[in-house]
């Protein structure tokens, strides 16, 4: 703790100007609890210093992470709170990419892996001779693609332990001398020192999520950005729009939730079984919704210039506007997707008019791709958040209008999680219908 407050207090007296030999450090300073509040946003060295934190005492006996959350939140003071519980949610996330089966999936999601090679393959030019970042590289396939058409240096980066095999499959292809590998976090003093002062020509990296915020990895992207890529740089992929449709299809939902199964267990109605609230009345889902399932317009209500967003305004709410396809008699659930694109520098394509699943064809600049319901399923699926039981029924009018709000904000506990809330108003066959929700995915 005291630490902490003489970081902050040094850092404060260097922004007010004080002359370094002049700064004197009392005990009354260290006693001090204004100097716990980070004088630095996202100061790294407070974030690493998280591994300096005292553990619980043992007499707690926690059981599980959420206990341990608890207990750890009645001890430390809030601004606290944050540095240490990221460093263990950390752990585990990083743990989470260690292995050959998640980058398998991610690498056999064609929609995905093409998307960024077909990018970089067809705009070799941009990537020939300069310096460019791979920001969460894993086994390093998009270093190796950027290598493959001339970059002429690659910083491959990467927290997991998967950063090993990066570097083994990196020179098992003749590519180490081209791509360098930096296992550590991209915020960290050590990465900062390996990668050195100069700035890179362009930032790759595959930090999507579900519901595209999920893992709040776009976070790190950022932050790189902001540490690393040169004025006018390229960040890859350069956009990304969330979409959000209505859903109304009974059975599908009742198959998903498990209603189906349980009303009917060998002719018994073993609906207790789903006391304590289906899994979709609380939880974001993940799916492949059927395209049948969507009833109204597709709506895009949020679009992210990863090249000009700030951190702050990943938390934030949006309107929507759908229309209705077609008479429904209940609205079920709403779907969430997000839209990739990769515009090359000073585009000024327009990412909404244009049929996304055959992005190009019409002339448009760059590549795309979607994860929405319409295309070839991805890994991502779609987000999905159901109304509860009790509130689907609500009939809506073929042409009418639903709109709303969506709001997305970290998981206050979980800065890797996400809460989405959905406001809606709508016409339906009796007079004015309206409702609200709010999921969460942690
Ligand atoms: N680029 C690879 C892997 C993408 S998955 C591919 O396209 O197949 C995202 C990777 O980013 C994971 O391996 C994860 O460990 C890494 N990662 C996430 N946040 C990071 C951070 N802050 N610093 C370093 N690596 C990070």
């Amino acid at each position: 703790m005291t630490v902490i407050k003489l970081v902050n207090f040094l850092r404060l007296e260097e922004r007010n100007g004080t002359d370094a030999s002049s700064i004197k450090v009392t005990p009354e300073i260290l006693q001090d609890d204004k100097y716990l509040q980070p004088t630095l946003e996202d100061d790294a060295l407070l974030f690493e210093m998280g591994d300096y934190l005292p553990d619980l005492p043992s007499d707690q006996n926690t059981r599980d992470y959420d206990d341990y959350e608890a207990a750890l939140s009645k001890q430390v003071p809030d601004d606290l709170e944050k540095v240490t519980i990221q460093n263990h949610r950390d752990t585990d996330y990083f743990d989470s990419y260690k292995g050959a089966g998640i980058h398998r999936e991610m690498i056999e999601d064609k929609i995905r892996t093409e998307g960024y090679r077909d990018f970089i393959e067809s705009h070799a030019h941009l990537f020939k001779d300069k310096v460019v970042l791979d920001v969460g590289c894993g086994t390093g396939i998009l270093s190796l693609f950027c290598a493959r058409v001339g970059a002429k240096k690659v910083f491959a980066v990467d927290n997991s332990d998967i950063a090993v095999r990066a570097k083994q499959n990196i020179a098992r292809n003749g590519y180490e001398g081209v791509v360098e590998v930096i296992q550590g976090k991209i915020e960290d003093f050590h990465t900062q020192r390996l990668i050195g002062s100069n700035k890179v020509d362009i930032i790759i990296s595959e930090w999507m999520g579900y519901g595209l915020l999920f893992e709040g990895m776009l976070d790190s992207v950022l932050r790189a950005r902001d540490l690393y890529l040169k004025k006018d740089g390229l960040m890859v992929p350069s956009h990304c729009t969330l979409r959000v449709a209505p859903v109304s299809d009974p059975a599908w939902i009742a198959e998903q939730t498990g209603e189906k199964f349980w009303t009917d267990v060998y002719g018994f109605d073993f609906s207790p079984m789903l006391a304590g609230g289906l899994l979709g009345e609380r939880d974001i889902g993940v799916y492949d919704v059927p395209k049948s399932a969507i009833c109204g317009s597709p709506s895009t209500f949020y679009t992210i210039d990863i090249a000009n967003i700030t951190v702050k305004e990943l938390d934030f709410t949006a309107s929507f506007e759908s229309k209705l396809e077609k008479d429904i008699e209940s609205l079920d659930a709403f779907a969430i997707w997000f839209d990739t694109f990769f515009l090359p520098p000073g585009s000024k394509q327009d990412l909404e008019t244009p049929d996304i699943l055959s992005w190009g064809k019409n002339s448009e600049e760059g590549g795309a791709f979607s994860t929405g319901p319409f295309g070839t399923a991805t890994h991502w699926h779609q987000a999905v958040t159901m109304l509860k039981k009790e509130e689907r029924g609500q009939a809506l009018k073929a042409g009418s209008t639903l709109k709303g709000t969506i709001k997305y904000e970290k998981e206050r506990r979980d800065v890797r999680g996400i809460v989405v809330d959905i406001k809606w108003e709508g016409e339906g066959k009796n007079g004015p219908v309206s409702g609200t929700l709010s999921r969460v995915m942690a």
